[in-house]
């Protein structure tokens, strides 16, 4: 399967000038230029144009050119010509996609923040809180009372090595029914040392 490559595409010509002529039939002010720009593309998305290529066709006798064949008075104008010839928005399209999803991914990343911080003011009965064990190990807590100052928490009883893997842990059969108190004022310094990595509500 073909997951990155390049292609090409046409975006425009322009007549030469008077003073140029055929180097095949002599006709002169019949040069076409014909200006093309190739894109890196993935999976046929374009993401980023790479390069400009040009060449010239005799209109009379229809006698082609690459950049590098045509004579040095040619050269300039054709330079200019590709220089002119501005490509098309589209072979950006993946890049702007990428953008997009990239901000989207920030303004995401950022709610979920701002919903940790509610959540860390506001405990909640239910609330799970993931944390990091002395060992660099993980776990969760769960929260089954709040009062004024104080929560109290249902620890699991299992650890995993991988905080990716927490998911796995959290079932209602591993929470032991025994309730540990943390000041509300502990819980913020869990979560401000790291400790408490993720709060999650229902
Ligand atoms: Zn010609």
């Amino acid at each position: 399967m073909i997951i990155f490559g390049s292609r090409t595409a046409y975006i425009g010509s322009k007549i030469s000038s008077n003073s140029i002529s055929c180097n095949h039939c002599q006709t002169k002010g019949q040069i076409t230029y014909s200006i093309f720009r190739s894109h890196a593309h993935i999976f046929w998305i374009p993401v980023f144009p790479i390069r400009k290529k040009a060449v010239s066709e005799c209109q009379h006798c229809k006698h082609t050119l690459s950049f590098k064949e045509m004579s040095a008075e040619m050269k300039k104008e054709c330079h200019t010509v590709k220089q002119e010839t501005k490509g098309p928005i589209w072979q950006f399209s993946g890049l702007f996609l990428f953008i997009a999803l990239f901000i989207a991914a920030g303004f995401a990343g950022r709610n979920d923040k701002e919903n940790e911080t509610q959540y860390l003011l506001t405990p909640l009965a239910g609330d799970i809180y993931d944390y990091k064990t002395e060992d660099s190990q993980y776990s969760t807590m769960r929260i089954i009372h709040v009062s004024k100052d104080s929560v109290y928490m249902q620890l699991n009883d299992y650890e995993i090595g991988r905080s990716s893997k927490i998911y796995k842990i959290d079932k209602e059969e591993n929470y032991s029914k025994k309730a540990y108190g943390y000041s509300k004022e502990e819980i913020k310094t869990m979560y401000d040392q790291k400790i408490i990595i993720d709060i999650d509500r229902e």
